[in-house]
Parts: structure tokens; sequence; C-alpha cells
């Protein structure tokens, strides 16, 4: 009946992203291809544990084959290697929809960041992260994908050359796997060597070695079956017998990343709950981590077979560790939709959120250096753990390392901090923006500076929410520099000037008129104008009343459409400035009016802001050059 000749053969063409990605993987002069294979065996892998999962209510799926299985077949005469699972399978949608779209936004993203980089870098980010079944054409100038979808009576073949079209039809039982997925690599003339049973062995044992499905090799079309890979599950051994290239090799196969683990978590857990973890915290960033959809990558497994990727094992702010949790407490059946309900995993996700929190802990006191890295790396991350976590917040506080005016290089903990304190300082100061240098420049910092007082300086943007959620650390509250008033008086300046002595500068009456006479001029433009303790250098600078919010997170509000008004801003104007002064002595009405908007300005580029309206800000500046040109 069915034959394949007659069979209808649809041309399709490949989704833009695919075309894009599929041109960047023939181009690039990536040296190590070998990762090709791994991504194929993993899919593969993937494939029997879905199997494995949908048999434990479908048991007839597995037939007279119940035993998971992947075999690569080399064919040095034809050039062709072979790589055959008997898994789930791909129906005729399926392969549409898994061999001709993008799913994962991190691929998205990927490629962006491969565009963007400079020639030779870009060559080398594709072997940092995963790329799936497209990187088969890397080796390859046709691919052949033969797949018959398990308790299906259909098979289909997916055909390309990978230049921007594909073609799918369906195929001969007789030329199909009985169930699984079948991909033919016909091989560009310089990747011969994939059918060398030498090479391919040693790739796959490099780096497949613990996929938890045996894999077996056909030296070539008709030989014997060798088993390669004996499919044991890596965190059912116990640590003493795993090396450290054991791990990260696993590592590599569990995350999708090819770095080094940063730090590697194993551990059972038995008592009321018996489970074992495997985490690892990778060394460079994984490139989905700041986007809102992307979820954990952690495996949850039970008595070794694969349930699902979707469990929340871990709280968002650690959602950059990879690994897998296998359980003999769930049972089998369990609906994915019921794991989520589950109490066993609420304590699973507890014990596991613990234990990886004291490995980084553990770090943080044992390594400097490592832990520096992993903190550059994640520290912005785990920070949304202090508003989100309150049973951890503190421990998260003091894992927290920051960018201070006491140091360029180093980071500092609030330990650090506090240990440092002046004897009449009460708060913990702390300033946020999105640029480090940009914070160190600001007016804002001069008063503190001179006392030597120590600032936070807080770049990522997580820093606006915690602050205000972390009320306060060993006693000492969080106070924004930029928000009320400072209160510096009480603390001797460097230079040793005593707070008995007058530290509050002397505001003479001129001064004093002067003050009064912007607050006027400015109107409703801000909500006060007063005399500064902040300042030293600078003549002027924005702060936020002491109610509400601190000016940057009032920004990061309104940008986010979650606040409809800004409140006003208070103008502190140094009176020792020269400027100032000069201003208090006189000049004409006009004249000072002039000069007292284009000081808010000032202030509100200092901010970072741009001044409120450009054209009179243009024409108020022309007007005073002109004057002082004219004498
Ligand atoms: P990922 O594995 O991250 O999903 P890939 O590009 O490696 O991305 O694979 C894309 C999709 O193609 C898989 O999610 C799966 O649906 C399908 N697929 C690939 N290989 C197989 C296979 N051997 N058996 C079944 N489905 C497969
Ligand atoms: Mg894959």
């Amino acid at each position: 009946m069915s034959n394949a000749a007659e069979k209808p053969v649809e041309n399709h063409v490949f989704e833009a992203d695919v075309a894009r990605l599929l041109h960047l993987m023939v181009h690039s002069v990536y040296s190590d291809k070998d990762v090709f294979l791994r991504e194929l065996i993993s899919n593969a892998a993937d494939a029997c544990e879905k199997l494995r999962y949908e048999a434990i209510s479908a048991p007839e799926l597995l037939t007279d084959d119940p035993t998971p299985r992947i075999t690569l077949t080399l064919d040095a005469d034809d050039n062709r290697l072979i790589v055959e699972d008997n898994g789930i399978g791909m129906s005729r949608d399926d392969m549409i929809e898994a061999l001709g779209t993008i799913a994962r936004s991190g691929t998205r993203a990927f490629m962006e960041r491969v565009e963007a980089a400079k020639a030779g870098e870009g060559a080398q980010l594709i072997g940092q992260f995963g790329v799936g079944f497209y990187s088969a054409f890397m080796v390859a100038d046709k691919v052949d994908v033969v797949s018959r979808h398990a308790g299906s009576a259909h098979a289909f073949v997916w055909s390309s050359d990978g230049k921007g079209s594909y073609t799918v039809s369906e195929a001969d039982l007789a030329d199909a796997p009985a169930r699984g997925t079948r991909i033919t690599m016909h091989l560009m003339d310089d990747a011969k060597s994939y059918t060398s049973k030498w090479s391919v062995e040693k790739i796959v044992k490099d780096q497949s070695g613990h996929v938890p499905v045996p894999i077996d090799l056909i030296e070539k079309p008709g030989a014997d079956a060798e088993r390669i890979g004996d499919g044991t599950a890596l965190w059912t051994k116990s640590r003493s017998e795993i090396t450290k290239e054991e791990y990260a090799d696993f590592y590599r196969g569990v995350s999708g990343q090819y770095d080094e683990p940063a730090l590697t978590v194993h551990f059972r857990a038995e008592g009321r709950h018996e489970y074992t973890g495997l985490a690892f915290v990778p060394e460079s960033k994984p490139m989905d981590m700041f986007d809102p959809s992307a979820k954990g990558r952690m495996k949850l497994y039970v008595k070794r077979v694969f349930i699902t990727d979707d469990a929340e094992l871990l709280p968002r702010y650690l959602r950059f560790v990879r690994g897998l949790v296998d359980t003999s407490d769930l049972p089998l059946n369990v609906s994915r939709e019921m794991i989520q309900e589950s109490p066993i995993l609420a304590a699973i996700r507890k014990g596991l959120t613990n234990r990886v929190l004291t490995a980084i802990e553990k770090l943080a006191d044992s390594d400097k250096d490592a832990f520096a890295k992993l903190w550059d790396a994640f520290g912005a991350v785990l920070k949304e753990g202090i508003y989100d976590d309150f049973e951890r917040r503190e421990q998260l506080i003091a894992l927290s390392r920051f960018r201070t005016t006491a140091s360029d290089e180093a980071t500092r903990s609030l330990a650090d901090y506090v240990k440092d304190m002046k004897d009449a300082q009460a708060a913990i100061y702390y300033l946020t923006g999105d640029n480090l240098d940009r914070l160190k420049a600001s007016p804002q910092l001069e008063g503190f500076r001179a006392r030597g007082i120590e600032v936070l300086l807080l770049t990522d943007s997580v820093d606006s929410f915690w602050v205000t959620a972390a009320p306060d650390f060993e006693g000492k509250p969080f106070k924004s520099i930029t928000q009320g008033s400072a209160d510096l008086t009480q603390v001797p300046t460097a230079d040793g000037e005593t707070p008995a002595a007058p530290a509050a500068p002397e505001t003479s009456e001129a001064v004093t008129d002067f003050i009064a006479f912007a607050k006027t001029a400015l109107g409703d433009a801000v909500s006060d104008v007063r005399a500064s303790d902040r300042l030293t250098e600078s003549a002027v600078c924005l702060v936020a009343p002491e109610q509400g919010y601190d000016r940057q997170l009032e920004k990061l509000l309104q940008g986010s459409g979650r606040l409809d008004m800004i409140a006003k801003p208070i103008l502190e104007i140094n009176p020792t400035h020269g400027l100032i002064s000069a201003l208090a002595a006189g000049g004409s009405d006009e004249f000072r009016t002039d000069a007292v908007q284009l000081l808010l300005d000032q202030a509100r580029v200092l901010d970072g802001d741009k001044p409120q309206d450009p054209r009179a800000f243009a024409e108020r500046l022309s007007r005073l050059f002109e004057r002082a040109l004219k004498g």
C-alpha cells in the first residue's frame, strides 16, 4: 500500500531566524565542530526520556522494544554518519515545528550576541552555548531525518541542505525506524573523520559519557553493535567515585553550556524525604538570565525517570543554577500539574535551596577570587532574593558584595562596611544609578567623601528595590544619599574639622535671601530649595523629599509604567560655593532668574537627566554668554 514514490513532497522555507542561525553555523570558522555530536546525542537521549515518561501511563508504546538505546552508525564508503534512537519520535507536525523554527528565546539572544560580536569572538560563542539540532550543518551538507512517533502508523522524512529550505514527505515504513528517529548526515569532505571509529568513540566518551541512555557504535553498515556508553546515571554514584572531569562533562550535558561549573553541589538527602540533588553554578551567565519568561532549568527525575524540567525546584533568584533532583518519594505517574502543588516538592525545594546557598557561602569564605567571579556573574540575580525570599533575606544580604567609594577595585560586604563606619555615623548610605562612573562623579557624594564616609554605589536595577525591602543590616538602616536631609554635620570631615566647630556651613543672610529668591523663581518645578551640607565642590544638586521614593527608584518605576507622577525634587544649594556667594551678592532679578533656572538644569544633568525645557535652556545660556562677553 504505502509506496514512498507516490507520496507528495512538500517544500518549506525555514523561518527567518533559522536561516540566520544556519548561516552563522556554516560560515563560522569554529574549529571545535565536534559539539554537533553532543547536541544530537542529547536530543536522542531527551527523546528516550520522553518516551519513558509517556510509557508510564501508556506502556503499550514500548511494544517489544522497551530498552532505550542510541546507535551511531559509521559509513566511511558513503561518507555518512547516522544517529538513531528508539525514543518518542516525531510526527509530521512535530518535524515542521521542531526542525523549521526556533522556539527557544535563548537561541535568538545567542544569535544577536554572535552577530554583534567582533569577527573571531562569534566563533567562540558558538562553542559556549548549545545550538541544538542545526549544528549538524557544521559538518554535513545534507541532513535527512526519518522519524516515526511512538504508536503511529506513519513515518516521515525531513530533508535539507541547510540553505534556506527543507522538504517533508511521508516515508516508507520499511525505510523508517520502528519507533524513534534516525538522522543521517551526509558529511562534508573535510568532515570525514566522523566516520572513524576511533575519533567518534573518543568524542562520545569526552562529551556524552554520562548520558543516561546507553550508546552503541556500529563501525560500518552491517557490522555488530559495540556498547561505548553504559547509560548509568552519574548522580547515582557516590561523590568519591566521580572525578572533577566527569562532573564537568555531566554539567555541560545537563546545562547546554560549554564552560566549567564554578560550583558543584552533589548530595543525598535522607530522613523524611529521600532524594539526590546534583546542582551546578555555571561559570558564565546563561543567555536567558534576564528573560522574564526564562524558567529554571533543574530537571526532576523520579526513580531515574525524567519527569519534567518545568518544576520549580529552586526560587527564581537561583535560576542560573543547572542540574537535577532525583527522588523516590513521588509516584512515577505524578502529573506535571500536580507536581507544583506537592508538599514533597516544597520540602525538596527548601532543602535544595539551602544546600546551594550554603555552598555559595562556603565559597565566599574559602576562595575570595572564585566567589568574586561568581558574584560578578550572578550577584544581580541573587539580590532579587533579598526582597523575594523573606526567610533568607539576612543570609542573602550578608552574602552580597558591593562597589563602594572605599575602593576602586575590590568589592565590599556589608560586614566590611559596618566595621569601618565612622563613630557618629548612624546609617548605611547608598547611591543608586545605572552607571558606575557617573555615580562616582555625583555631587551628592562630596560631603560623604570629605568626611570619609563610605557610600555603596549600586548599579543593578534590582538594587533600588531591595534597599527598600531590607530595613536594616546589624541594626543600621539603609539610607539613600539622594533623599531627605544628609545629616552629615555630626561626622567630622577627613581633615579633622570637628563637628563641635560649625560643621554646618555658615549660611549668611545674603545666601538665605538668595535661597528665598530661587524658591520663588523656580515656582512649582521643585518642592523646596535649601542649603546643603552634602556638597563641598559643586554648586547644586537634587535630592528627593524625605517621604516617598529615592530618585532612581522613581525613575525605574516610572519607566516601567508603575508610577504616574514623579515627586518634585528638592534643589540643594552649596552656600560655600563661589558662584552662590556671587549670586547672593547681587545682580538684576532678570539675570538671577536665568541663573537659578540654569542651576536647576545643571543639577538635572548631573543626575543623568535632560534640562526640563531644552529650548529655554539654550536661550538662557546664550543670554548669559552674551552678557559675559559684553562685559
Ligand atoms: P532543544 O533540544 O534545546 O529543544 P534542538 O535544536 O536540539 O533544541 O532540538 C529541537 C527540537 O527537535 C527538540 O526539542 C525536539 O522536539 C526535536 N528533536 C530533535 N531531535 C529529536 C529526536 N532525536 N527525537 C525526537 N525529537 C527530536
Ligand atoms: Mg537539543
